[in-house]
């Protein structure tokens, strides 16, 4: 979502060539005034930011140096409010959480999301449908409830959100849930009765924190939603919602310095693992194009079990790896979610995370006819790639309905994955995966295309 904004601050960084020379710091700030602006941010706040940024440069002696660091600095300021960051729990008892926000703001989506942010991570997680505004509300997170194995509090029956709430506080106690995630009402604009019901389902249930959904795609406007919520009834932390999208990042940079509630997580993906903490200096790292590493290591460490990659290292290392482990890896890039802002992520390729904006790796079939193909296979077959021959490539092809062409080329896949796989364990690992990040990076890629 950042991408206009982090070309911008790249090309005002390329004004400051020279050191001590006022006039290009002048070119470079108004450079960076324009993308603020046009970014959405408030006017107000690009003007305190530039001052500011002016003042440090020129106190630490104009250049290209001082300039990023003062811009590091009040940016990580801006998008940093007095309060909690991430998810924290309770003291004691069921830590609940409501969940605010205007109508397809993706409210619904984001109580899903966090459910299975704290699975994964092993708390026993109890969400509850409050929404009887919208139809479908209820259903919705029936279904994504289902897809990440959650349990779910909901009653068809009752038409007061307060006794739906009130409910599933007393099933989340009875049961022993360490969180309660409940998804409240929405509107598609701020009204009176909505806010008198979300702020009578606060005072009944008195729950830990509320956090409030906003989508980065509204602007300003969005900024002033958060703001009236918070005054009106109370928000703890703010979700950014659709990070992935094309939104101008002007929410973003508004939230935390406007209406004084900390960021907690972004959301970047429709899916139910496109969910991450917000922490500050990571989002301006990558804004500023130099990725977000520690970012990457937490996504994937929730999901790679470390026992589960020593042996799989251990297997690829005596040369065992089969096409069991070639599935479980790829479900594994599977549940990291969106693959595209993932790239963002790692240093110098945010570049290339725009020229893969198409590639949907969960989508693109591929990964449906691998499995399709592995199910095909007798376990003799799948533990020891090397029975294959044609009469069983053949057989494999007709149950899995694919041409034996298909087959072949997973095959070869599958052959490639182990090669690399069983060089990049090796010694020279590290150098040979750097090697393979520059070649991707080079201009003559097919896969920058
Ligand atoms: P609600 O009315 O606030 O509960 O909104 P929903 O949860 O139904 O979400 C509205 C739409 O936004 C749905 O199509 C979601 O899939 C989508 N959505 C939610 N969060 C994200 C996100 O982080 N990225 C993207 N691209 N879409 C999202």
């Amino acid at each position: 979502m950042f991408d206009a904004l982090t070309s911008s601050f790249t090309s005002a960084l390329k004004k400051l060539r020279f050191s001590d020379d006022t006039k290009a710091l002048v070119k470079a700030l108004d450079e960076l005034k324009k993308s603020l602006l046009k970014a959405d941010v408030h006017h107000k706040v690009v003007k305190d930011l530039l001052a500011l940024v002016e003042a440090d440069t020129k106190a630490a002696g104009i250049g290209k140096e001082s300039f990023m660091r003062a811009i590091r600095t009040h940016l990580e300021a801006l998008l940093t409010a007095p309060g909690r960051q991430g998810f924290v729990y309770a003291p004691s008892g069921v830590t609940t959480i409501l969940m605010m926000g205007l109508q397809g703001s993706g409210k619904t989506t984001t109580t899903g999301k966090l459910a299975n942010y704290l699975k994964t991570r092993n708390k026993k997680v109890l969400v509850a449908a409050a929404d009887l505004q919208r139809m479908a509300a209820v259903e919705q997170l029936r279904q994504i409830a289902t897809s990440i194995e959650v349990d779910i509090y909901y009653d068809e029956t009752q038409k007061d959100p307060v006794a739906v709430a009130l409910a599933a506080q007393k099933k989340a106690k009875e049961g022993l849930y360490d969180v309660l995630i409940i998804d409240t009402a929405g509107r598609l604009a701020i009204d009176e009765a909505l806010m008198q019901e979300l702020a009578s389902v606060k005072k009944a249930l008195n729950p830990f924190e509320v956090f409030y959904v906003a989508d980065s795609l509204t602007g300003q406007a969005g900024v002033n939603t958060a703001a009236t919520f918070h005054e009106k009834i109370g928000i703890d932390g703010v979700i950014l919602s659709k990070y992935d999208g094309d939104g101008k990042g002007g929410v973003a940079l508004g939230i935390a310095s406007q209406v004084g509630v900390p960021l907690r997580f972004i959301g970047s993906g429709e899916k139910m693992p496109d969910l991450e903490i917000f922490i500050a200096g990571r989002i301006v790292s990558r804004l500023m194009g130099e990725g977000d590493i520690e970012g990457l290591a937490e996504k994937t460490s929730a999901i790679i079990d470390e026992k589960q990659a020593k042996k799989i290292t251990q297997k690829i290392k005596k040369g065992q790896f089969n096409f069991l482990d070639f599935l479980e890896q790829l479900e594994a890039i599977k549940k990291m979610g969106n693959f595209k802002s993932m790239l963002g992520m790692i240093p110098g390729m945010s570049g290339m995370s725009q020229a893969l904006k198409d590639v949907d790796l969960e989508n693109s079939g591929e990964i449906k006819q691998i499995k399709a193909m592995i199910n095909s296979m007798t376990p003799k077959e799948r533990m020891d790639p090397e029975v294959l021959n044609n009469s069983r490539k053949q057989r494999i092809a007709k149950g899995a309905g694919l041409s034996q062409i298909e087959v072949n080329r997973v095959i070869k896949q599958f052959g490639n994955a182990a090669k690399m796989a069983k060089r990049f364990s090796g010694k020279n690992g590290m150098k040979d995966l750097q090697n393979m990040m520059s070649q991707m990076g080079s201009p003559t890629n097919r896969m920058g295309r």
